[in-house]
């Protein structure tokens, strides 16, 4: 069992969440060892980040909750209190580590 994050992440893309995880198990949006600095360094050029997300690795994640309460646009969910017309972002985000 992990948090899971959805595409609602999509096009906010803030990283919040990497700051307060105490395994270090949020990556993206690009590269599997990337904690969001892809998107901050977009962000920071004045890119557009529409479409990109982050992705919990669901083999690390502690299932703590940290993360939950810090995204501004609530886009964290517990794998068991997902909403199931999200269901498919258990698949998206184990497989952004395993491809
Ligand atoms: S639930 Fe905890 S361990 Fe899992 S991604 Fe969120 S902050 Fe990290
Ligand atoms: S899940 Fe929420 S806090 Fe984490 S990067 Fe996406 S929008 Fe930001």
């Amino acid at each position: 069992m992990s948090y899971v994050i959805t595409d609602i992440c999509k096009g906010t893309c803030d990283t919040a969440c990497v700051d307060v995880c105490p395994v270090d198990c949020i990556h993206g949006p690009f590269e599997k060892d990337d904690m969001g600095q892809g998107a901050r360094d977009m962000k920071a050029e004045g890119k557009s980040i529409e479409g990109l997300q982050l992705y919990i690795d669901p083999e690390v994640c502690i299932n703590c909750g940290a993360c939950e309460p810090e995204c501004p646009v609530d886009a964290i969910f517990e794998e068991d209190e997902l909403p199931e017309e999200h269901n498919k972002s258990i698949i998206e985000n184990a497989k952004f580590f395993t491809e």
